[in-house]
């Protein structure tokens, strides 16, 4: 899949588009789902053009993708869900509904998240 510079994460990144955030450094940005799935919805980004979480793994290397995912675990302490429990999401194309193609982790907490696929609660 080729970057698109135009969707809506790259825009926030370069500023062209306007974004709730929480953490924000050189490599990463995070900022809070403008539809929120849970009562803290928080989107965590790489400011690289990555599609999607196979894209990353493939093209950062290995010091790049352990950053990022510290940072993420840092966002959700900053976030007070350490003790409660969140959920980590990252859709990877169609069967997954990736709907903005620029790699995100979801933060999803402060509530029950049930089931681990909507619908399913069997795991
Ligand atoms: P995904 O379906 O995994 O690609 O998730 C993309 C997410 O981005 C969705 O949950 C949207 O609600 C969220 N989203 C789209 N545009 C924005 C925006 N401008 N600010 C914050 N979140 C957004």
């Amino acid at each position: 899949m080729i970057y698109d510079a135009n969707n809506i994460f790259a825009k926030i990144i370069r500023g062209e588009a306007s974004a709730n955030k929480v953490f924000e450094d050189d490599e990463v940005l995070a900022f809070h789902n403008i539809a929120k799935a849970a009562p803290t919805h928080v989107l965590v980004i790489p400011k690289g053009d990555f599609t999607n979480f196979a894209d990353f793994a493939k093209k950062a290397d290995v010091i790049k993708v352990g950053n990022f995912f510290a940072k993420v675990a840092k966002v959700a302490s900053m976030l007070d869900l350490d003790s409660s429990g969140y959920r980590l999401i990252s859709n990877i194309g169609a069967d997954a509904s990736q709907s903005v193609p620029h790699f995100h982790v979801h933060i999803l907490g402060k509530k029950k998240l049930g089931g681990l696929i909507a619908g399913d609660n069997s795991h």
